[in-house]
């Protein structure tokens, strides 16, 4: 899904999205936060399967997590804010929005609750 920039006002835009990868559905609010900004602010539920990066076995995790972000339609000089995406086209890409989102989510969820449990390796001893 995909939106255009300059459709956003300072009044807002709900949406509701599920992404065509993973059973997650994305409820967010789209509203003009400056010049060139639109605010993205959201709830992400549903679940999504990762293997385990020690067995290999599937996990599935629940997923109910809040997001936002700062959408630019130009390019941001400054390096300082890593929470601004720039769609240069004016396009706000949804899908990315969400596909990044459900990325991160994935490696973040690395273990399976067994092989967590034996995740003391990289405690150290001085
Ligand atoms: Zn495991």
């Amino acid at each position: 899904m995909k939106i255009p920039f300059d459709k956003i006002n300072s009044f807002g835009k709900e949406f509701e999205y599920k992404s065509n990868l993973e059973p997650i559905l994305l409820n967010g609010k789209l509203k003009k936060s400056g010049y060139h900004r639109v605010s993205i602010g959201g709830n992400l539920k549903g679940s999504i399967v990762v293997n385990c990066a020690r067995c290999g076995v599937e996990i599935n995790c629940n997923v109910d997590e809040d997001l936002k972000f700062t959408i630019s339609d130009q390019f941001i000089e400054t390096t300082d804010n890593l929470d601004i995406i720039e769609f240069i086209d004016g396009m706000i890409d949804i899908d990315y929005i969400l596909n990044s989102e459900i990325n991160s989510l994935k490696s973040s969820y690395n273990y399976c609750p067994k092989c967590e449990n034996l995740d003391d390796d990289f405690e150290m001893e001085f």
